[in-house]
């Protein structure tokens, strides 16, 4: 089977507010377009690609035709002002006579092979063939804000590309529809025209065309904070460290249970969230936070980053202490913030250090903490 594509990418997606050609837009670190190049260059029943563009776009078009499509002979093309014409021009381009012609939208980035393969059989068996889904809504014809018809929505489709014919056929309906200036927005509607059935196969949902900026997957909501944080290390005070009791001759010197690893935590996710810091929220003149659990505060800060619909997506704290050693508690140190934060241990990195012997860490005064995270969005 030999296969000509006509990939349309002339659209000037004035739909998606701006000039911009919406087929260039970034899509998963590329412009849009890159991902139908790719397949339809991937999939061995296709011997030439043809992309039709406008002149404004031409050039951009074809630096990304040539580092994407590797394998398959492919030429840019000017397309006409509708988008009819420019499928037209892309037909009579080809260098070599296809059996079938495969018709694409660039802006329909989600086409997978599987469904091309699929709708490449049904139209050699048929001449004519299109993907569609059925509608999901109810579809009335209104006129002027008012409901017309309710039309039956068991017989309604909608319908996407790609769409293919037998080449000779799609190019005498082009012809046909051109010396009788015919207007349509599909060519499907052209092989109506001149009563030829087109089959319709059952195609994907996500197969969507991206028309709107509301159509671009929502772009994920990334939130970065830092904190720090130090206490003095004093007698007759417990060493609390992420909520571990660790044995040591003496333990941080604060208001509350002075876990200084916790307290930089809590700035980070502050920070990130955009909400100052510990001490605007548990102020120490505050009776009510004397000598409480920090992770009972970090159960509360946790709570601000769910309100504000956002997920911890990772944590990386370091613990700066000359002594003790800390290596035989972290696991139970990530347990007890895995715990709290309600996220997997995976997801929070624990590091501990020392300060070689050089100032208030070195000599043994004082333990300090910094956390880095990244907030993102739920979606
Ligand atoms: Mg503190």
């Amino acid at each position: 089977m030999k296969v000509g594509v006509v990939i349309a990418a002339a659209g000037s997606g004035r739909r998606m507010g701006g000039e911009r050609n919406k087929i260039l837009l970034p899509l998963e670190g590329r412009p849009m377009i890159a991902a139908s190049l790719e397949l339809f260059d991937s999939l061995e029943e296709v011997s030439e690609i043809v992309v039709v563009t406008r002149k404004e776009d031409l050039q951009k078009i074809e630096e990304i035709v040539e580092a994407t499509v590797k394998n398959t002979p492919v030429q840019v093309v000017l397309g006409g002002e509708t988008r009819q014409k420019s499928v037209y021009c892309g037909l009579q381009a080809f260098n070599s006579e296809p059996e079938l012609a495969l018709i694409h939208d660039g802006a329909r980035p989600y086409i997978k092979g599987e469904l091309v393969r699929q709708i490449l059989q049904e139209a050699k068996k048929h001449g004519a063939a299109a993907v569609g889904v059925p509608v999901k809504d109810t579809i009335k014809q209104v006129q002027e804000g008012l409901v017309l018809k309710t039309l039956p929505r068991e017989e309604l489709w909608a319908v996407q590309t790609p769409q293919v014919f037998s080449y000779s056929l799609i190019l005498k309906a082009h012809q046909q529809a051109e010396s009788l200036g015919l207007q349509v927005t599909d060519d499907c509607s052209l092989l109506e025209k001149i009563g030829h059935p087109v089959r319709i196969l059952p195609g994907d949902y996500e197969n969507v065309k991206i028309t709107t900026p509301e159509d671009l997957p929502a772009q994920a909501l990334c939130l970065v904070g830092f904190g720090w944080d130090a206490h003095r290390l004093t007698e007759n005070r417990s060493l609390i460290l992420c909520g571990v009791e660790i044995p040591h001759n003496r333990g941080l010197l604060g208001h509350s249970d002075a876990d200084v690893a916790v307290h930089a935590l809590m700035d980070a996710l502050l920070g990130a969230l955009g909400r100052g810091d510990i001490g605007e929220l548990f102020p120490d003149s505050d009776p009510r936070f004397k000598d409480i659990s920090s992770l009972t505060l970090l159960s509360q800060v946790m709570e601000l980053v769910q309100e504000e619909g956002l997920r911890i997506n990772n944590i990386d704290l370091t613990i700066l202490a000359e002594r003790p050693k800390l290596a035989e508690y972290k696991e139970s140190m990530r347990s007890n913030l895995a715990s709290v934060l309600e996220i997997p241990k995976a997801r929070i990195n624990l590091k501990a250090s020392t300060a070689e012997g050089m100032g208030f860490i070195g000599r043994g005064e004082g333990i300090a903490a910094q956390a880095g995270v990244i907030l993102s969005s739920r979606r």
